[in-house]
């Protein structure tokens, strides 16, 4: 098998990585490298294993978006949904099962198949109370899509004219989405194709945020480098889904021009910190490089805090 190389690459999760902590970028992007082979050294292992961590807001976001995914292959697959009570489902099969499964410290076997949480790892479980308006907030954001004009319009409509629900990426050069022959990450949640433009949905289980559109012009790139829209023929879509709301964000050839500019500029920060550009390799002086930053709320809600000596471990929860 090919062995995966660790290339330096763009992600609107990366960067926001990036921009918030040096130290955690280091721990997730080049510490945990490796990290899964058996005899990686200790702190390679570790850096591993908090990129497997999730939290309570990201369980909600996984679950809808697994949900909605799940909602719409049937759909393409059998002609109708075929999930019964979605919105049931994404607390029971989903929610429910990653905190069961945290609970009883099963990633202890594999941080893969079983996440740590986070908020079980470092003792701030939430109130049963909380964790309920979690599972409803969920399942609220699942109602409003499966009643959305949008859902109804999509189950009676030609399925071939959609492009990606929820693809998987593919490590496969070929279908990498390149700019000046570096890789982007960019998948849209959904794209269809709608009286001749390509129309990109992103679901959104949050506020509005000043990052949404340039998430959504990363997709339009996709569109217009893989399957080839002229950028005034892209339309993007944010369904905000626990509030109910469709925003849509201009796409023309300056903005895409504006996202690629910084995109470079992006790539060209993260330049600076590696020793060797050519292969990806970081700079050794670690402690100098990536920094750790002041101790305050964006540590308090930080994976890797045990990593930097910023957190502990908080012990088994008391009932498994
Ligand atoms: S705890 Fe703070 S300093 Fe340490 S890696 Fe996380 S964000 Fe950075």
């Amino acid at each position: 098998m090919a062995r995966i190389k660790n290339e330096l690459s763009w992600s609107r999760t990366r960067i926001s990585t990036f921009e918030t902590c040096p130290r955690a970028y280091y721990y997730q992007y080049y510490l945990k490298w490796g990290g899964w082979n058996w005899d990686a050294p200790d702190d390679s292992r570790q850096a591993y294993f908090f990129t497997k961590m999730t939290n309570i807001p990201m369980l909600v976001g996984l679950g809808v978006h697994e949900t909605i995914r799940d909602m719409l292959r049937s759909v393409r697959d059998t002609g109708r949904c075929t999930i019964e009570n979605p919105a049931d489902h994404v607390r029971r099969n989903i929610l429910s099962k990653v905190w069961r499964d945290a609970k009883k410290e099963l990633w202890r076997k594999s941080a893969k198949n079983h996440p740590p949480v986070f908020e079980l790892y470092y003792g701030s479980a939430p109130s049963p109370e909380e964790l309920k308006r979690a599972g409803a907030h969920a399942a609220r954001c699942i109602e409003n899509f499966a009643k959305s004009e949008l859902f109804r319009e999509l189950q009676n409509e030609e399925h071939r004219r959609w492009l990606a629900v929820d693809e998987e990426p593919s490590f496969d050069e070929s279908s990498k989405l390149k700019l000046d022959d570096r890789t982007i990450w960019a998948l849209p949640d959904f794209a269809r194709e709608k009286d001749g433009h390509c129309e990109i949905w992103d679901w959104k289980t949050g506020r509005r945020s000043p990052h949404d559109q340039a998430q959504l012009l990363s997709y339009a790139l996709y569109a217009r480098d893989r399957w080839g829209y002229a950028p005034d023929r892209i339309r993007l879509m944010a369904f905000y889904l626990a509030d109910d709301e469709i925003g849509e964000y201009p796409c023309n050839a300056e903005e895409l021009a504006a996202i690629e500019t910084k995109i470079r500029d992006d790539f060209l920060r993260m330049e600076e910190l590696l020793e060797d550009k050519e292969n990806n390799i970081p700079l050794k002086d670690v402690e100098r490089a990536f920094p750790m930053i002041e101790n305050g709320p964006a540590c308090e809600n930080c994976f890797y805090k045990e990593l930097c000596g910023r957190g502990r471990y908080a012990g088994p929860p008391a009932s498994p």
